[in-house]
């Protein structure tokens, strides 16, 4: 399997560290909104990388974290008159629901910036004590960029182009030693959330969280680090500079990132204010076929988004549903139960598509010769089965066909729909936990719901549930 790695800048035979074992970490939204279809490429890039590894026969560890303390969500908080925890909750859970219906997984860990503040304490220390940071009058600790030697790696920057750059934004007032420092911890402005820390009571800097994060769901060294290409420089080269610095280890060995959603051939941004949300693409298509349309292209390459695209996604992602209800509608009324010598032939020969499909994924994740494939193979199903075909062949075609579409992330048969009474009976075990102040299994539960396609809402007169 062949990766692009952007330290590199080239595709690189994936090898883990440890053998079978995948640990990825792939960098998660900031929760103050409802996630655009931006920000759901990367969730579904990835989760297609994951599902790939694990049909691959890898165990895959993912980790993706939700940022949830930030200047966008103090300022949202402010302007609906409640806390930062209650917009980055609300918005949480309203992008798991969004994950669950676009059928991206969710990860083995979601960690929440605002619950790792200890770790985050303890590597600004270590790099403290390691003369990597310092804290300057106010309280503000600043990461020493020039004493990491190897600080512009990963972006392929040279550190004088860079200061150049910084001279002329260099905002006056700022006591840091170097324009290129920046941000580990900083000082609570008045009305914001913060913690005590031996240099101010205050709340940890972006890059921080997500090396502490990575570090302890992961370890000191990791395989994948992911995310959109806008994170390159400055969030993954500071991610680097601080986990190399306090550990002395390489900390990740590929980092992927995808290319952007675009809208006009601009990138889509909340702060541009082009985008749609996952919400309203919901309203008007069945989020596969939004699914279908980003892994039509290449992870890497720029994706415009358009109408007519969706359109052709749309069509594209009915015919390879209208095969797979074919093949199980011939199933069920199949007369003849075994396959015919004749019929082991055809299915022998539908491996061939199965294998193409994998040296495309095997190729940097081409998801879109993977794809091709998967069309390739709907048309040799549709010209070799007849209403005489034995059960035994339709059925494993059936299966064929479902498990590449899994990798992808597409859905063939609707999921035997959960029965009224399983879900109360869930309810209750949950309410039981939520008692028993085991949050960890409520939390479990209601993404198992959800997983269903059940919301919960917790009210005053009780726990409420609907199907999305
Ligand atoms: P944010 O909430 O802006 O930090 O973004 C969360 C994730 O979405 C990051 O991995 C970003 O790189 C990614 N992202 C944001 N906008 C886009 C876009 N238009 N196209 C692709 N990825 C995006
Ligand atoms: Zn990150």
């Amino acid at each position: 399997m062949k990766v692009y790695n952007t330290l590199s800048r080239q595709k690189e035979e994936f090898v883990p560290l440890e053998a079978g074992k995948v640990k990825m970490y792939v960098c998660g939204p900031t929760v103050y909104n409802l996630i655009h279809i931006g920000n759901a490429r990367p969730m579904m890039v990835f989760d297609t990388v994951r599902r790939y590894m694990e049909y691959k026969g890898f165990e895959v560890n993912f980790v993706s974290n939700f940022t949830d303390v930030d200047d966008k969500i103090i300022k949202k908080a402010v302007e609906e008159g409640i806390s930062a925890q209650e917009v980055s909750q609300r918005y949480i859970e309203e992008c798991k629901k969004d994950m669950a219906a676009m059928n991206v997984r969710p990860a083995t860990t979601h960690p929440l910036a605002t619950q790792e503040i200890g770790g985050m304490l303890e590597m600004i220390s270590t790099l403290v004590d390691k003369g990597f940071a310092y804290a300057v009058e106010d309280g503000t600790v600043y990461f020493r960029t020039r004493k990491f030697k190897e600080y512009g790696k990963l972006s392929h920057k040279n550190l004088d182009d860079l200061q150049a750059g910084h001279r002329d934004i260099k905002v006056t007032g700022e006591d840091k030693e170097d324009s290129l420092d920046f941000v580990l911890w900083k000082p609570k402005k008045e009305g914001e959330p913060y913690w005590e820390s031996p240099w101010c009571n205050g709340r940890p800097g972006w890059h921080i969280e997500c090396s502490v994060m990575a570090k302890k769901y992961l370890g000191e060294e990791i395989d994948i680090h992911a995310g959109g290409e806008d994170l390159i420089f400055p969030h993954h080269e500071n991610e680097i500079a601080q986990s190399e610095a306090c550990n002395g280890k390489i900390f990740a060995k590929y980092w992927i990132h995808n290319g952007f959603l675009n809208i006009d051939n601009k990138k889509m941004s909340k702060s541009e204010g082009n985008f749609f949300t996952v919400r309203e693409i919901g309203e008007k298509y069945d989020l596969q076929v939004l699914r279908f349309f980003m892994l039509s292209a290449h992870y890497r390459s720029p994706l415009n988004f358009s109408a007519d695209l969706m359109e052709a996604a749309k069509n594209g992602l009915e015919r390879i549903l209208n095969a797979a209800q074919n093949l199980q509608h011939l199933q069920k009324n199949a007369v003849a139960d075994m396959m015919t010598q004749e019929e082991a032939e055809i299915f022998a020969g539908s491996q061939a598509f199965v294998e193409k499909f994998e040296r495309a994924m095997d190729d940097d994740f081409n998801t879109a010769d993977a794809i091709s494939a998967v069309f390739e193979f709907v048309k040799y199903c549709n010209t070799n089965v007849t209403e005489k075909g034995s059960r035994e062949l339709l059925e494993n075609l059936y299966q064929r066909l479902d498990g590449l579409c899994d990798v992808l992330g597409l859905i063939l048969r609707k999921e035997e729909e959960i029965l009224d009474e399983e879900i109360e009976k869930l309810i209750a075990e949950r309410q039981a936990a939520r008692k028993e102040k085991n949050f960890a299994r409520a939390d479990e539960i209601r993404d198992i719901l959800l997983g269903k396609g059940i919301i919960l809402e917790d009210t005053r007169e009780g726990v409420k549930w609907k199907r999305a």
